[in-house]
Protein backbone atom coordinates (compact mmCIF):
# COMPACT_ATOMS: atom_id res chain seq x y z
CA UNK A 1 0.00 0.00 0.00
CA UNK A 2 2.88 2.36 0.98
CA UNK A 3 4.76 2.11 -1.90
CA UNK A 4 1.79 2.01 -4.33
CA UNK A 5 1.17 5.33 -3.43
CA UNK A 6 4.40 6.76 -4.10
CA UNK A 7 4.33 4.51 -7.43
CA UNK A 8 1.11 6.65 -8.40
CA UNK A 9 2.29 9.87 -7.53
CA UNK A 10 5.21 8.90 -9.56
CA UNK A 11 4.01 7.92 -12.50
CA UNK A 12 1.29 11.19 -12.51
CA UNK A 13 4.52 13.59 -12.47
CA UNK A 14 6.20 11.67 -15.48
CA UNK A 15 2.48 11.97 -17.44
CA UNK A 16 2.44 15.60 -16.66
CA UNK A 17 5.67 16.20 -17.25
CA UNK A 18 5.61 14.50 -20.63
CA UNK A 19 2.33 16.32 -21.24
CA UNK A 20 3.96 19.49 -20.96
CA UNK A 21 7.13 18.46 -22.76
CA UNK A 22 5.30 16.96 -25.81
CA UNK A 23 3.77 20.29 -26.93
CA UNK A 24 7.18 21.94 -27.44
CA UNK A 25 8.52 21.50 -30.90
CA UNK A 26 11.73 19.79 -31.41
CA UNK A 27 14.51 19.84 -28.84
CA UNK A 28 12.89 19.38 -25.29
CA UNK A 29 12.24 23.50 -24.27
CA UNK A 30 9.14 23.66 -22.21
CA UNK A 31 7.33 26.34 -23.58
CA UNK A 32 5.89 29.58 -22.05
CA UNK A 33 2.99 31.46 -23.19
CA UNK A 34 1.47 34.69 -23.27
CA UNK A 35 -1.52 36.64 -24.21
CA UNK A 36 -1.43 38.47 -27.27
CA UNK A 37 -3.09 41.74 -26.02
CA UNK A 38 -5.73 44.00 -27.70
CA UNK A 39 -8.24 41.42 -29.67
CA UNK A 40 -11.27 42.73 -31.69
CA UNK A 41 -14.07 41.28 -30.59
CA UNK A 42 -13.28 39.84 -26.95
CA UNK A 43 -10.98 37.33 -28.39
CA UNK A 44 -7.78 36.38 -27.15
CA UNK A 45 -4.81 34.76 -28.13
CA UNK A 46 -2.24 32.88 -26.11
CA UNK A 47 0.88 32.31 -28.21
CA UNK A 48 3.79 29.93 -27.27
CA UNK A 49 7.39 30.88 -26.71
CA UNK A 50 10.64 28.69 -26.49
CA UNK A 51 11.08 28.29 -22.71
CA UNK A 52 13.98 30.75 -21.05
CA UNK A 53 13.29 33.75 -23.44
CA UNK A 54 11.46 36.33 -21.83
CA UNK A 55 8.58 38.07 -24.10
CA UNK A 56 6.65 41.49 -22.18
CA UNK A 57 3.32 41.82 -23.32
CA UNK A 58 4.14 44.59 -26.15
CA UNK A 59 6.57 42.47 -27.65
CA UNK A 60 4.59 39.33 -27.66
CA UNK A 61 2.49 41.17 -30.36
CA UNK A 62 2.84 38.99 -33.41
CA UNK A 63 5.96 36.58 -31.90
CA UNK A 64 5.70 33.22 -31.21
CA UNK A 65 3.29 30.23 -32.14
CA UNK A 66 -0.65 30.52 -32.00
CA UNK A 67 -1.72 28.06 -28.84
CA UNK A 68 -5.53 28.82 -28.79
CA UNK A 69 -7.85 31.70 -29.25
CA UNK A 70 -10.28 32.07 -26.31
CA UNK A 71 -13.15 34.07 -25.11
CA UNK A 72 -11.77 36.79 -23.03
CA UNK A 73 -14.98 37.42 -21.05
CA UNK A 74 -14.47 34.71 -18.78
CA UNK A 75 -10.86 35.39 -18.23
CA UNK A 76 -9.46 31.50 -19.44
CA UNK A 77 -6.84 33.37 -21.08
CA UNK A 78 -5.33 34.46 -18.04
CA UNK A 79 -5.68 30.86 -16.15
CA UNK A 80 -4.12 29.14 -19.51
CA UNK A 81 -1.32 31.13 -19.06
CA UNK A 82 -0.75 30.92 -16.09
CA UNK A 83 -0.24 27.32 -16.14
CA UNK A 84 1.60 26.95 -19.10
CA UNK A 85 4.04 24.20 -19.59
CA UNK A 86 7.59 25.85 -18.12
CA UNK A 87 5.34 26.24 -14.67
CA UNK A 88 4.10 22.31 -15.45
CA UNK A 89 7.89 21.58 -15.17
CA UNK A 90 8.45 23.56 -12.70
CA UNK A 91 5.91 22.49 -10.51
CA UNK A 92 6.62 18.81 -11.52
CA UNK A 93 10.62 19.37 -10.26
CA UNK A 94 9.11 20.60 -6.48
CA UNK A 95 6.82 18.23 -6.36
CA UNK A 96 9.83 15.24 -6.91
CA UNK A 97 12.17 17.03 -4.24
CA UNK A 98 8.88 17.04 -1.49
CA UNK A 99 8.15 13.59 -2.98
CA UNK A 100 11.98 12.48 -1.77
CA UNK A 101 11.54 13.98 1.10
CA UNK A 102 8.70 11.90 2.27
CA UNK A 103 9.07 8.94 0.88
CA UNK A 104 8.32 5.50 2.87
CA UNK A 105 11.39 4.74 5.08
CA UNK A 106 12.93 3.17 8.22
CA UNK A 107 12.42 4.52 11.47
CA UNK A 108 16.10 4.19 12.39
CA UNK A 109 17.18 4.92 8.81
CA UNK A 110 18.77 1.44 8.42
CA UNK A 111 16.56 -1.72 6.96
CA UNK A 112 14.99 -3.04 9.09
CA UNK A 113 13.92 -6.82 9.05
CA UNK A 114 11.10 -8.48 11.30
CA UNK A 115 11.29 -11.58 12.73
CA UNK A 116 9.17 -15.32 12.69
CA UNK A 117 9.77 -18.03 15.05
CA UNK A 118 10.88 -21.45 13.57
CA UNK A 119 10.32 -24.50 15.64
CA UNK A 120 13.02 -27.46 15.88
CA UNK A 121 12.90 -30.71 17.15
CA UNK A 122 15.85 -32.05 19.53
CA UNK A 123 17.40 -35.18 19.25
CA UNK A 124 15.93 -35.57 22.64
CA UNK A 125 12.60 -35.56 21.08
CA UNK A 126 11.65 -32.17 22.97
CA UNK A 127 10.68 -28.91 20.51
CA UNK A 128 12.93 -25.65 20.77
CA UNK A 129 11.13 -22.09 19.34
CA UNK A 130 13.66 -20.03 17.94
CA UNK A 131 13.82 -16.38 17.27
CA UNK A 132 14.78 -15.95 13.60
CA UNK A 133 15.56 -13.01 11.60
CA UNK A 134 13.25 -12.53 8.40
CA UNK A 135 15.47 -12.87 4.98
CA UNK A 136 13.77 -10.12 3.30
CA UNK A 137 13.91 -6.97 5.02
CA UNK A 138 10.09 -5.20 5.80
CA UNK A 139 8.72 -2.71 3.65
CA UNK A 140 9.82 1.03 4.91
CA UNK A 141 6.82 2.11 6.42
CA UNK A 142 7.57 5.26 8.62
CA UNK A 143 8.15 8.90 7.33
CA UNK A 144 10.91 10.69 8.98
CA UNK A 145 10.39 14.21 8.03
CA UNK A 146 6.89 13.96 9.55
CA UNK A 147 7.67 11.32 12.18
CA UNK A 148 4.74 9.58 11.34
CA UNK A 149 3.81 6.25 9.84
CA UNK A 150 4.08 5.74 6.13
CA UNK A 151 1.90 7.17 3.91
CA UNK A 152 2.53 10.14 5.63
CA UNK A 153 -0.13 12.76 5.46
CA UNK A 154 1.97 15.09 3.15
CA UNK A 155 1.90 11.90 0.81
CA UNK A 156 -1.80 11.45 1.15
CA UNK A 157 -2.03 15.31 0.22
CA UNK A 158 -0.14 15.27 -2.49
CA UNK A 159 -1.52 12.18 -4.38
CA UNK A 160 -5.33 14.22 -4.05
CA UNK A 161 -4.01 16.27 -6.52
CA UNK A 162 -4.93 13.14 -9.08
CA UNK A 163 -8.24 12.22 -7.41
CA UNK A 164 -10.13 11.98 -10.60
CA UNK A 165 -7.48 9.63 -12.22
CA UNK A 166 -8.87 5.82 -11.92
CA UNK A 167 -5.99 4.52 -10.36
CA UNK A 168 -6.23 6.67 -7.56
CA UNK A 169 -6.10 5.07 -4.31
CA UNK A 170 -9.37 5.35 -2.14
CA UNK A 171 -7.89 4.36 1.01
CA UNK A 172 -5.19 7.80 0.30
CA UNK A 173 -8.06 10.70 1.10
ZN1 LIG B 1 5.97 12.94 5.46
Amino acid sequence: MTNDLVEFIEARLAEDESLASIISAGAYAPQVWRVKPDQPGGWREIRAFDGGILVGPSQAADAGELVAVVPGSREQHVHITRHDPARVVREVAAKRRRLERHKPDYASGRVEYGQHHEVYRREDGKTIEVLVQDDEPRPPNWCRTCAEPAPCRELRNDASVWSDHPDYPEWAV
